[in-house]
Parts: C-alpha cells; structure tokens; sequence
C-alpha cells in the first residue's frame, strides 16, 4: 500500500539542543519482507519433495540389510557399497529436512504476533521432560541436574519456551564429553528470572560469542555437521526470547564449559498459588 514508514531518532546534547534524524524506511521493511516471505515459501515447498525422497531411501534402506552390517563384506561387497551410498543420503536428507524445520519454525516465530498465547507454566515438569529426551538422545551417556524453583512460574508461550530451552539443553550435551554434566536452573530474584543451562564441554572462544546467535553462525562447521547441526538453533531461541521480553547471555571459557541464561523480566514470574 502507499503508506511510508519512518524511523525517527532524537539525539540530545548539552544545554537543550536536540538533533532529531528521520529516515525512510519503506523500502528496507519491504525488502524484509520479501526475504521472510521468500524462506517461508521455499521451506515449504520444499518439504513434499523431500518427504518422498525420503520414504524411498527408507525402503531401499530396509531392503539392503540391517544398517552398519558390514559381516558380508567379502561374501558381497557390492552390497556394502551401496549400504554406505544410501547410509550417506539418508543421512543428508535427514539432515536437509532439519535445515527446513527449523526455517519453517523461525518464518513462524516472524510471522505471528507476540503474547499470542501467554499462560503460567510449570517450569519443573518441562524441564524434566525436555531432560529425559536429551538423555535419550544421548544414550544416557551425560548427566543432567535440574535445580527449580517450584514456587516460580513463567508467564509465556509454553510451544515456544519449551522448544527454546530443549534447543540450549540439546546443545550443552551435544558441545559436550561423554559423562559431560549439565546442570539447568530456574530461579528468579527482586528483578528478574532465569534459565540457565551450565555444561562443563568444548566451551566457546570470546570472538564468536557476539555472533553465535545469527542464521548459519557456527564455530566449526565441520563439528557441527557431524553432530547434526543447522547453525539455527540460537538463532531460533534468540528470536522466541525476544517475543518474551528476554535476553540470551552467554558466559564461555574454551576448554572449560559454557553457561547460557535465558533472562526474563520480573513481570514475567508468577508466584506458585497455593490453591488446591
Ligand atoms: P548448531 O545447529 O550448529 O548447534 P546453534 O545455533 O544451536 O547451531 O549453535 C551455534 C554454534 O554455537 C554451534 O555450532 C556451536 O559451535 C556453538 N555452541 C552452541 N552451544 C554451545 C555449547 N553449549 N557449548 C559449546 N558451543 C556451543
């Protein structure tokens, strides 16, 4: 439509004087909004094509033999081969089909209004959840503590909180050691509350810390494909974080481990109530 968009800034200086900037910014919103609109559409359209290549490379999985079965190696070599090409594209378009999730989930999170769905959550049972899936993924091979404070709701978007924290959980065990440990803690003081996520892993050098939250920002691309990464995930708890008033801050030290604390405004705390 025909409406202009401006960007009004006020500087204020010594003795009164105000210098006040106006900028036209119609056309970068448009162009904004071309680029979400285009990643929306091509992360959907994506997905049909993909879910087909994917049911067959299933088949043809299933029908070569149990995978990592490498006992005929002499008797058929042959089937080895291709055990490994269709080990490797199954791979790839698992891979690619998590790229497009996680497009698709942050073209949603830029799409819909914020406080769409507010309610007081439980963090506890959450957080207990979110902890037996990691646990799971990891073959119980880290250990993770929860320290809640039971008394302390959070005022937000479960969906959105939930896969938010799952994300910072899923990588303090992925950014880990076996038998690494993680402790995740809910607390909240006169101003604010936290989620934080403490892992005792690889850590992360200070250069990358102020870009670790951009699309595709990785600190080691090759790692982090190995471990199933998109490069989105902070990207995705940066943005629904954002919707809740919050902040991710980020503490690192290489070698040592990580502390990444989602920290929410006091508003958004409620007081357990006691009713039965
Ligand atoms: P990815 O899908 O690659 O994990 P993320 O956006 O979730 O993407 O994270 C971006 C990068 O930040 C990761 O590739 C990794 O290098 C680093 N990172 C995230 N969490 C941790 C952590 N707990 N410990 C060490 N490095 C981390």
């Amino acid at each position: 439509n025909n409406h202009y968009q401006l960007q009004i800034n006020i500087s204020y200086f010594g003795r009164g004087s105000r210098l006040l900037f106006a900028r036209d910014v119609t056309e970068n919103n448009r162009l904004q909004q071309m680029r979400k609109d285009f990643v929306a559409n091509v992360s959907h359209e994506l997905r049909t094509p993909l879910t087909v290549i994917n049911g067959y490379l299933e088949t043809l999985s299933d029908n070569i033999g149990n995978q990592g079965n490498v006992q005929n190696i002499d008797s058929n070599p042959n089937e080895l081969r291709w055990r490994r090409a269709v080990d490797q594209m199954l791979g790839q378009s698992h891979r690619m089909e998590g790229l497009i999730k996680d497009l698709m989930a942050l073209s949603k999170l830029e799409s819909i209004p914020e406080d769409s769905k507010d309610q007081p959550i439980e963090l506890e049972p959450m957080l207990q959840t979110i902890k037996e899936e990691v646990l799971a993924a990891f073959k119980g091979k880290r250990l993770i503590h929860l320290e809640c404070d039971a008394s302390l709701r959070l005022m937000g978007n479960s969906d959105e909180l939930r896969s938010a924290f799952a994300n910072l959980v899923m990588n303090a065990a992925k950014y880990s050691h076996h038998d690494g440990e993680i402790t995740v803690r809910w607390f909240g003081d006169s101003q604010h509350c936290y989620l934080e996520v403490e892992d005792n892993g690889e850590g992360i050098d200070d250069i990358h810390l102020p870009r670790l939250t951009e699309r595709f920002y990785r600190v080691d691309k090759s790692r982090s494909i190995e471990t199933g990464g998109t490069g989105l995930g902070l990207a995705i708890v940066k943005h629904i974080l954002l919707r809740h008033q919050a902040e991710l801050k980020i503490k690192s030290t290489l070698g040592e481990g990580s502390t990444f604390t989602c920290e929410f405004p006091g508003m958004r705390a409620l007081a357990q109530s006691h009713t039965a």
